[in-house]
């Protein structure tokens, strides 16, 4: 064993240190600050009587749902929604009471138990699933009547009974004793377009759906229609709830809207170089030799793949951000590593941190930039992060 003065002033120490305080090859930083003032900051569109949903499916995007939904609450939100029961399980499992609207379909007398039992708030989406919901309850000893949300398809054309049908299927959920109407909703398709032709008809045709349950003297205890788009385009659009998701974690549905609130990215994904090599002028890089050096180069290797969840098709086309400046990946992305040129940077040393997405220095790369060079969305590259990277909430 080395003495504590040795080892402190050896060059291993040096290479040791930037190791060890993170014992992480890869992950992802999620920055709570961030995220509680977006909340603060979309909750400032809001009129004071309209609540914030905090969409929380699919693992918050990514960003772990129980940090996010704890944090959003503290910062506004006073409802979640999830796609799925076992979602909705894990929230309320972790300690959270707020309401937790499930926006996905639930059928089964197995989710329709969980649902009761856990306190959870089912979409009714068809009279057969209110039958279903109401026949199952039935069967499920001393429940009382569970809160169900009524979706209705104004021209998404997804989940929701057709809006001209409203009334007939809200009438027949008033008349089952197991339900209570606890809103009613539909879903935009195109909120995050500049045109806004079919936005204003699903509009007009929500407003419809309202117009002919007043006509029979039903007031639905809870209108909700906004996303993260429509939140921010549109205060028409807000009525009793507004369901964020994308917002929340800092990010801009569109160009066009990026104006109408002040957000800040909370998702970054970091790696570490685990190798630094000089490579000569013809050398091939990575499987199939997509990429050949033009000249002698040093490269860095990185520890983070597409297995962690960084499309394979960014090879070549991507960029990270090193010491605060950037420079171009290179080669296939391997399931678990990748390759950078780092011939501009002198002193590149293993240990050091790579920022994929998110911040260092000046420079900034965003879930858009890669959703561009995809010809996708940002709400799919941050679904896509893989739970092999850890979480690391900063405070
Ligand atoms: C996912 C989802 C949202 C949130 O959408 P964002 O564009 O991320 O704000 C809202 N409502 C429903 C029904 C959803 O499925």
């Amino acid at each position: 064993m080395l003495s504590h003065q040795e080892t402190k002033n050896s060059a291993f120490q040096k290479h040791y240190d930037n190791y060890a305080w993170c014992s992480q090859r890869a992950w992802i930083e999620i920055d709570i600050a961030a995220l509680s003032y977006n909340v603060k900051q979309l909750r400032q569109l809001l009129s004071p009587h309209t609540q914030l949903m905090a969409v929380v499916k699919a693992d918050a995007y990514g960003h772990g749902a129980i940090t996010v939904a704890q944090t959003a609450l503290e910062a506004g939100a006073s409802w979640l929604g999830v796609a799925t029961v076992p979602e909705g399980m894990q929230l309320r499992e972790s300690g959270i009471d707020a309401p937790i609207l499930i926006l996905g379909a639930t059928h089964t007398l197995e989710q329709i138990q969980a649902i009761a039992e856990w306190q959870l708030q089912p979409t009714l989406s068809s009279p057969q699933q209110a039958l279903i919901f109401s026949t199952a309850l039935e069967t499920i000893k001393g429940s009382s009547p569970i809160p169900v949300h009524i979706k209705l398809d104004t021209g998404m054309s997804r989940l929701g009974t057709h809006w001209g049908q409203a009334s007939e299927f809200v009438q027949l959920v008033q008349g089952l004793p197991q339900l209570q109407i606890a809103s009613i909703y539909s879903h935009l398709a195109t909120a995050d377009s500049e045109d806004t032709t079919v936005m204003k008809q699903q509009h007009a045709r929500f407003e419809s759906a309202i117009a002919q349950l007043k006509a029979l003297g039903i007031a639905a205890p809870c209108l909700h229609l906004a996303n993260s788009a429509a939140t921010m385009s549109d205060r028409s659009l807000h009525y009793d709830m507004v369901r964020i998701g994308l917002g929340i974690y800092g990010l801009y549905p569109a160009p066009h809207l990026n104006d109408t609130v002040n957000l800040r990215s909370v998702l970054q994904v970091k790696a570490r170089v685990t190798q630094v090599k000089t490579i000569t002028a013809g050398s091939g890089v990575s499987y199939g030799h997509t990429f050949i050096a033009p000249n002698n180069m040093r490269i860095a290797v990185v520890g983070i793949g597409y297995a962690d969840g960084v499309p394979r098709n960014l090879s070549n086309k991507m960029q990270v951000i090193i010491r605060g400046q950037r420079v171009a990946q290179i080669g296939n992305i391997t399931m678990d590593q990748m390759m950078l040129d780092v011939s501009n940077i002198p002193g590149i040393q293993a240990g050091e941190v790579v920022t994929l997405l998110g911040k260092d220095g000046e420079e900034e790369i965003s879930a858009n930039d890669w959703a561009e060079k995809l010809n996708t969305i940002s709400w799919e590259i941050l679904c896509g992060f893989k739970h092999r990277l850890p979480r690391l909430a900063l405070t």
